[in-house]
This record gives C-alpha cells, structure tokens and sequence, in this order.
C-alpha cells in the first residue's frame, strides 16, 4: 500500500479515473451511458442489467479520485495532478500516468495536464526570483521496444546506457532548454509531428506506442551561487502517455501484428507489476529493468520519487469490458 516518500513520508500513489462524456458516434449507434461517478471519490456501473448480469458486476469503485463526464481538464490537473507534477521544483522527481483503452481520452487528458503544469512552473519561477531556474525539454516515444526521439528527424533507435551516477541514460535524446513558453509551445508541435510521421508508416500507431514527454528544472540560489553546492536542486518531471490498455490483455494476435502485440504487452505488463509491487511496499524485487518503459522511468517511479495515475474511461455499455479491466488495474495500483 505505502511507499517511502520525500523526507520519510509514507508516499501511495495517487490513482484517479476520469470518465469521457458518450461521442457522437456511440450516441449514433445507440449506445448508452453506462458509469456513473456518485460523488468525488467512487464511480458505479449502473444497475440498469438483469439479475444474473448484476452479480457479474461489482457496483461501487472507490479510488482517491474521480472526475465526472463533465469535468474539465482543468480540474483533472488541479486535483489530480497537480501536487506530484509541480514537487518537481522542490527537487522531487515525479510521473504522471494515462492509463485507458484506445479513444478513451488520454491524449486529451494529458495534453491538457502537461501544458497547466508548465504554465503553472513558469508561474512558480516568475515568483521566486531568489533563484535561477532552468528547464530543459525531451521527448520519445517506445513502439516495439524501440526509443525514438520525437524531437529529432532522425528515426534511429537510440540505446539505454547505464550511467553510474544518473541511471539509464537514453543515449543521444534531443534535450532543448526552454527559453520561454512560445518554445515550448513550438517544440510541442515537432513532437506531434514526428508522432504522425510515424503514424503513417506504422499502422495504428498511437494506440501501440508509449509517449513519454519529460521536463528536467535545474534551479540554484543567486545568492550562494558556485559556492553553495547545497542551494542547488534538479529534478524531472515525465508526463506519460501510454499505448491503449487493449494491448495489456490481447497476447495473441495475428501475422505481423504478432510482436507489435508481445511488445506491447511487455511494457505495459512491466510496469503493472512494477506499479502493483510499489503499492504493496518495497519487500520485493521490482522488475523495473524488464522493459524499456520501467527503465527509463525508474528514478520517477518508487523510491522518493512520486507518481499520479489517471486511467481513462469510456462511458459506453459497448466498451465495458474495457472499463472493467482499467478499473482492476487502478485498483491495484492504489
Ligand atoms: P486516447 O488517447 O485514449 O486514444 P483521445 O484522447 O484521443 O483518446 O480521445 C478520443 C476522442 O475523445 C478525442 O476526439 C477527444 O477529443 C475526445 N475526448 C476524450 N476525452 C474527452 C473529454 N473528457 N471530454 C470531451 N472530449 C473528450
Ligand atoms: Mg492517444
């Protein structure tokens, strides 16, 4: 249940659902509305089903959050987000999660989130002028068990190194130190870009791949500059959109698709387990070094580092064993 978190805490990791209204294209095919979030912490499957379907069903999920059809993204990040994002400038690494199956609103959801977060850091920064910030930007994204850099042209793997001091190193990512939030902005569309580049040859590829979109805020006091190695603080923030959960439960797919799929579930089914090992304590041995997900976040993710999770979900009867499973899945993370 409990981790160490910063200065001795017992740290958990905050799990919210976030439920999308029905689309259009569910309502045009008849398809209903079958969740319901009851007040701010627990979403129910409505019992509008037979007797025998009922007890199939358990009603009530209860997790430290939950955000309504109708909820704006805004909230989502304030309540939800927030708090671990923004430890990044005390010197606290953090990640934030989109956990749900394939169009229920991940990219939505964590787009928003990482534009409040770094609208909210240059805020923080513009208010502490006693210190010298410096943010610097990466992004990849992990198809197959490859790494990519979205902010590069060039679509060669790059390799994890082990670095003594830092960890996983990913060898040769672009890293661009932010100038201001119209550059952030400007490297935001590269990296949207370079997803479609890959898109167009690889066939639905965003459902398969995981984004992983970091910020690393270096800051020092003005005052004891180069002299006061203490006064200096760096951390990194990841904002991680992942592959469509869909691809956690289908082992076995057909033809090509047949690695794309065992990929897929390696590193997502990695960091399940790593997610369920941290919420249960730190008695065992945490696998983070089975897939390049796990490796690359592994010092955001357990030890003093904190972590949100957002699982998204679709309202439709249609899709409800999906629902099912992304809920199991935050309840083990909780
Ligand atoms: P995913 O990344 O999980 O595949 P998307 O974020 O692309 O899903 O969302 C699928 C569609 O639903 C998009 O058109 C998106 O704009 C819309 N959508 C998702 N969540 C919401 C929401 N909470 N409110 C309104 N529209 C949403
Ligand atoms: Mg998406």
């Amino acid at each position: 249940e409990l981790m160490q978190g910063p200065g001795g805490r017992e740290e958990k990791i905050f799990v919210s659902i976030r439920l999308r209204p029905l689309n259009e294209k569910e309502a045009s095919r008849n398809d209903v509305s079958d969740w319901e979030c009851i007040n701010d912490d627990t979403i129910i499957y409505r019992n509008n089903l037979s007797v025998s379907e009922r007890s199939m069903y358990p009603t009530g999920y209860t997790f430290d959050r939950v955000f309504s059809f109708d909820c704006p993204t805004r909230q989502v990040y304030k309540e939800g987000a927030k708090d671990v994002a923004l430890s990044v400038v005390s010197g606290i690494n953090s990640s934030i999660f989109a956990y749900g199956q394939t169009s229920s609103g991940k990219t939505y959801t964590m787009s928003g989130i990482t534009e409040y977060t770094v609208a909210d850091i240059y805020d923080y920064v513009n208010k502490h002028n006693e210190r010298e910030f410096v943010m610097k930007f990466s992004a990849m994204e992990i198809y197959n068990e490859s790494v990519r850099d979205l902010l590069s042209a060039d679509s060669t793997p790059l390799r994890l190194l082990d670095d003594p001091e830092r960890g996983t190193v990913v060898e040769k990512l672009t890293e661009e130190t932010l100038r201001d939030w119209n550059h952030f902005k400007e490297l935001l569309s590269v990296c949207e870009a370079q997803r479609q580049i890959g898109e167009t040859s690889l066939n639905e590829a965003s459902s398969r791949s995981h984004q992983i979109l970091r910020l690393t805020i270096e800051s020092s006091s003005r005052e004891f500059k180069g002299n006061d190695k203490s006064s200096s603080l760096s951390a990194t923030v990841n904002f991680i959109d992942l592959a469509g959960s869909e691809r956690a439960s289908q082992t076995l797919s057909a033809g090509t698709r047949l690695k794309e799929g065992c990929h897929i579930n390696r590193s997502l089914l990695t960091l399940g387990t790593v997610i369920r090992k941290l919420s249960k304590g730190r008695n065992s041995h945490v696998p983070y070094r089975d897939s390049k997900l796990t490796r690359i976040l592994q010092s955001s993710l357990g030890g003093n580092a904190r972590t949100a999770i957002i699982c998204t979900l679709s309202p439709a009867r249609s899709h409800v064993e999906q629902s099912r499973n992304t809920l199991l899945f935050a309840s083990c993370a909780k």
